[in-house]
């Protein structure tokens, strides 16, 4: 191990990371925040191709709303769900956070649709992922929020990552992840699957489908859809870790941020980091109702194509957040209305019960 390392784990992963009754660790994290300092290496590719994806977009805004035909926003808007779908319920809730089981069929779907949103393949987005919430807010969590608003959202990607970053990485267990064939032929083949379905396809189907011009059809389904698909992840990375309540546990920087979920549809995120293998993206149903891919996620239940959903009980949450939180809890409304007795009894299942259940049978 390289010196300046620091091993300590500053935030949890899976059910089985936890030390406390409330699903919490057995330590004040708030101590362990911190960005040491850096000696930035840029990667001046990166840069010069973040600079031209930016301007293109400014471009692809004024293209679609001038000479676009309405069928390639309509495109821009459906490629860029499925990318979010992909990257949200794909490497994300599922690879990630294994908050889910999916059968093969919808693995492949999530598999083709998280490689269109070129994100990286979900071999690495799930390890650079893990990593994060392992060691968040550390030099270890690729993205460290301690080190600003600019180097959370984007600056990360601008420079070598740091030598804590990648031994973070390596000490996690990603033994899952290799014995996913889905995960490995797409990790295998990924340098030539990607262009054909991140710039290729979205470029050509307008041009034959319906006669759109070269010229729109680069610069809105395919640039512009893609750059606001990297900035909506990298939002959640940089806002929602800065500004916001924190009512389930206040010694995290992730952040409830309404104003990123109304734009990213993902933003209630110190309940994510509180509780990261639950598969909602709020304890409010009314907010999960209204997020696509927890939607989608629980449409592939109906149908048998997802299925071991994990959520924290209502019991839980309220018990962590009273003794962790900020104090702000009851904004959101535990006992909201809304959340009648049927839906508790619906979506509060699993963890605590299946955890002193192992450690009965344990
Ligand atoms: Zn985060
Ligand atoms: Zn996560």
């Amino acid at each position: 191990m390289p010196p300046q390392v620091d091993p300590t784990i500053s935030g949890v992963l899976f059910e089985t990371d936890t030390q406390t009754e409330d699903l919490g660790l057995d330590q004040d994290v708030s101590k362990l925040k911190k960005a040491g300092p850096k000696q930035y290496e840029y990667i001046w590719g990166n840069i010069a191709w973040f600079l031209f994806l930016h301007v293109g977009s400014l471009y692809g805004i004024y293209l679609g709303l001038t000479s676009a035909k309405w069928q390639t926003n309509v495109f821009a808007f459906l490629v860029h769900l499925m990318c979010a779908i992909g990257i949200g319920a794909g490497s994300h809730r599922l690879w990630t956070h294994r908050s889910f089981k999916a059968k093969t069929p919808l693995r492949v779907l999530l598999m083709i649709w998280q490689t269109m949103g070129f994100q990286d393949s979900i071999f690495e987005w799930a390890r650079d992922h893990r990593t994060h919430h392992k060691y968040a807010d550390t030099d270890a969590d690729p993205h460290n929020a301690e080190r600003g608003l600019f180097f959370s959202h984007m600056g990360w990607l601008c420079c070598k990552k740091n030598p804590e970053v990648i031994e973070g990485g390596k000490r996690l267990d990603l033994k899952d992840l290799y014995e996913d064939p889905v995960v490995m032929f797409q990790r295998k083949h990924y340098m030539k699957m990607m262009p054909l379905l991140c710039f290729v396809l979205p470029t050509v189907l307008p041009v034959y489908c319906w006669g759109e011009s070269w010229t729109n059809a680069f610069f809105i389904p395919t640039i512009l859809r893609y750059t606001i698909g990297i900035n909506v992840v990298w939002s959640v990375n940089s806002f929602a870790h800065h500004f916001g309540y924190r009512p389930y546990d206040k010694s995290l920087n992730p952040r409830e941020n309404i104003g990123v979920w109304m734009i990213c549809v993902e933003g209630f995120h110190n309940f994510h980091h509180t509780f990261p293998w639950d598969y909602r993206a709020t304890e409010l149903p009314f907010y999960n109702m209204l997020t696509p891919t927890i939607g989608f996620i629980e449409l592939m239940a109906k149908i048998g194509q997802a299925y071991d959903l994990k959520a924290v009980t209502p019991d839980i949450v309220k018990r962590r957040s009273q003794r962790t939180g900020d104090g702000t809890h009851h904004l959101w409304g535990w006992d909201d209305p809304e959340f009648t007795e049927k839906l508790k009894s619906q979506l509060g299942v699993v963890s605590h019960e299946a955890r002193a259940e192992k450690a009965k049978s344990g």
